[in-house]
């Protein structure tokens, strides 16, 4: 109860700090010209929604989905443009105009991976690349985005057997940890093993124990291109997991870190040297020059 008391009340400080913060930014940029920034970071919320709509006792679990459960808590944290989209809308809520405005976007999927285009994945996966924060959940490790933006086969052992979760915290100074104790326990959720087939982690935020005795890589963070990948571990569908504020602050910090920052875009391909340097080709036509260069 004490712990509980604690996540309450830091979340309520985490929420009021991040208002005023972005209040700042968007001020100080409407000072100098109105700069870029968006006041709210566009998050959307994908879930292939098919348990809930097939299985009773998960719609009972998630009446408005799994994403619409973590629309709700995420939208208690803070000040969020949230969109949610589902395998079953044309392009599969994901159009291009959907995909360009998103800063962030949350991925649950378990049975239908198969049934998602290609042609999405690899948008999803190329606007990762282009700075586009991206957060797969639970059973998302083997989506096709994250399959493809990892590189590996992402497979893990896995058993749905009501057993305990503790999921500690390792990284503690960690954006995604922040407000988080030491560790968290779920008294009931699937349980995932090592061997985890992802690439060594750049961070590696949270490890998991479960009461059968497997341990798991349940937090871990990536920079792919310009984007940044958080997966966490915790959300089978017949679990009411979504609903904890400890899980939804996790979701929350993750969201915060993934979202891209203000940042110059790098210069790519052929460039004038910024330092004054001897001209190999003076003299020559821009096409000669480009010819020469191109044919090295
Ligand atoms: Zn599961």
């Amino acid at each position: 109860m004490k712990l509980v008391l604690k996540i309450t009340v830091f979340v309520m400080i985490i929420t009021l700090r991040t208002t005023i913060y972005r209040g700042i930014i968007v001020l100080k940029n409407t000072k100098n010209g109105g700069l870029i920034m968006s006041k709210k970071i566009n998050v959307v919320i994908w879930n292939e929604n098919f348990h809930e709509q097939t299985k009773p006792e998960i719609a009972a679990v998630y009446p408005k989905g799994i994403h619409g459960a973590i629309a709700e808590k995420l939208s208690e944290l803070g000040e969020y443009n949230i969109k949610t989209a589902t395998l079953d809308q044309p392009c599969h809520g994901l159009t291009d105009e959907v995909l360009d405005n998103c800063d962030v976007l949350i991925w649950w999927g378990h049975a239908k991976h198969g049934d998602v285009s290609d042609e999405i994945a690899e948008k999803v996966k190329n606007r990762v690349l282009d700075g586009m924060g991206f957060i797969a959940l639970h059973s998302a490790h083997l989506c096709k985005p994250f399959v493809k933006l990892m590189g590996t086969v992402c497979r893990s052992k896995w058993r749905e057997n009501d057993e305990k979760e503790r999921i500690w915290v390792i990284e503690p100074s960690h954006p995604i940890a922040e407000g988080l104790p030491e560790y968290i326990e779920l008294e009931q959720e699937e349980t995932y093993g090592e061997r985890f087939e992802i690439p060594t982690p750049d961070d590696l935020v949270f490890i998991s124990w479960f009461s059968g005795g497997e341990v798991f890589r349940s937090g871990v963070c990536y920079k792919r291109g310009l984007g940044k990948v958080f997966y966490f571990r915790p959300g089978h569908e017949s679990y009411p997991t979504y609903y904890r504020d400890d899980i939804a602050l996790i979701i929350r910090n993750a969201v915060e870190w993934a979202s891209p920052r203000n940042f110059t875009r790098p210069t790519l391909g052929h460039f004038e040297a910024i330092e004054k340097v001897k001209d190999k080709f003076e003299g020559m036509s821009d096409a000669d020059r480009k010819h020469e260069n191109l044919g090295k």
